[in-house]
């Protein structure tokens, strides 16, 4: 299965991406966390991104498209894939629906995950992630046991350098102008699962696995 996971940053893309990795044995490839792989080992991709990054704008569709395209075609990605943080613009979707097509394949579903913008918010000036597995947490509504390391691996946690107020605001500015014209761009080829983002992580896992099965069995 090919899924792709809509949402403004905030909206638990992560997060639900890891779960539904395991249940449905799929490749998660976030393209944030590569760009941020990319920053921290200094490589020229890092370098060409992280001035966007900073400011909270789109990295350009060029560096990006290639970047995420390579990343697709690695072997751990046959079985199916959860595409988190790509597709972000029109321009990206298109690529990326033509790169599946070369291969006779597509996108099955896309989970937009609708979160309301005065929750984004307070979600990401919380937010802590772990330096090695991604993992994320939130300072009030999901603290890690001991303060600072990870539940699952014991590494340390990170605030990331986006998530400042003024950079927050900015990525939601981009994330409604640009991504959220992918809503529609799904939807009309019937590929949109919306699902409520708001609630306890396992209620919205929950219901992005129901809507999924549904949708399949009618198929
Ligand atoms: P979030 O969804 O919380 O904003 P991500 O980790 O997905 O976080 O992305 C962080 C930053 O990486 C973005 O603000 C942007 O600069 C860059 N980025 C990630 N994915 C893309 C993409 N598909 N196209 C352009 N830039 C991207
Ligand atoms: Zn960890």
């Amino acid at each position: 299965m090919y899924l792709v996971l809509l949402g403004a940053p905030g909206a638990g893309k992560g997060t639900q991406a890891a779960t539904l990795t395991k249940e449905l044995k799929l490749a998660h490839i976030a393209s944030g966390d590569l760009f941020r792989q990319a920053l921290s080992k200094g490589t020229e991709l890092g370098l060409q991104a992280k001035a966007y990054m900073e400011k909270g704008q789109l990295v350009p569709n060029e560096v990006t498209i290639k970047m995420v395209l390579d990343r697709i075609t690695a072997p751990d990605c046959a079985a199916g894939i959860i595409l988190d943080g790509f597709p972000r613009n029109v321009e990206q979707a298109k690529a990326l629906d033509e790169a599946l097509k070369a291969q006779k394949k597509g996108i099955d579903k896309a989970v937009y995950i609708k979160v309301s913008e005065a929750e984004l918010l307070k979600r990401l000036t919380g937010r802590w992630i772990c330096r090695s597995c991604q993992a994320p947490y939130h300072e009030v509504s999901s603290p890690s046991r001991v303060k600072g390391k990870c539940d699952k691996c014991g590494c340390e946690l990170y605030q990331r350098a986006d998530d400042n107020t003024e950079t927050i605001k900015k990525r939601l500015v981009v994330f409604f102008a640009e991504t959220a014209p992918l809503i529609e761009y799904y939807s009309k080829v019937g590929k949109l699962i919306e699902v409520q983002g708001e609630g306890s992580m396992q209620d919205i896992g929950a219901r992005i696995i129901a809507a999924l099965k549904v949708k399949k069995s009618n198929n």
